[in-house]
């Protein structure tokens, strides 16, 4: 069986100890990073602070209407650390292409109508994180 402690309000100690103890962050997007179309206040000030300090950063999102490449112009638009690219993020479209990645499917020649509406998008965007790997024999 698992343990799971409770959550507990933490006070700067036990924050100084989570920033030294841990090497990679990652953050929900919506409602943490941004609501809606307004950046969270104080959040891109967090984010450049962990990654003065050499801290990974990573953004998860469940939301499959975007691409990657739109999260990071949101977030760069809002303020957030260049270092925060599309390879940053995580979304169902990163999810999936892993996925098939793993299961030995590989990328097509067939060329993807990328618009901008989400449903080529997202598939476009599959194909792209499958593109720069190698695939195995
Ligand atoms: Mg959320």
């Amino acid at each position: 069986m698992t343990f799971i402690p409770e959550p507990t309000k933490m006070n700067s100690d036990k924050f100084r100890k989570v920033l030294r103890d841990i090497d990679t962050f990652i953050f929900d997007a919506d409602g943490v990073l941004w609501l809606g179309e307004d950046v969270m206040p104080g959040s891109p000030d967090f984010l450049d602070h962990l990654i003065k300090l050499g801290k990974r950063v990573i953004v998860l999102t469940n939301n499959a209407t975007k691409s990657r490449a739109v999260y990071a112009k949101k977030l760069a638009a809002m303020g957030y650390h260049p270092s925060i690219t599309k390879d940053s993020i995580v979304n169902p479209a990163a999810v999936v292409a892993d996925t098939l990645h793993r299961a030995g499917i590989h990328r097509t020649d067939k060329k993807m109508n990328e618009r901008d509406d989400m449903v080529p998008e997202f598939y476009a965007d599959c194909l792209g994180a499958l593109a720069p790997r190698r695939h195995r024999a």
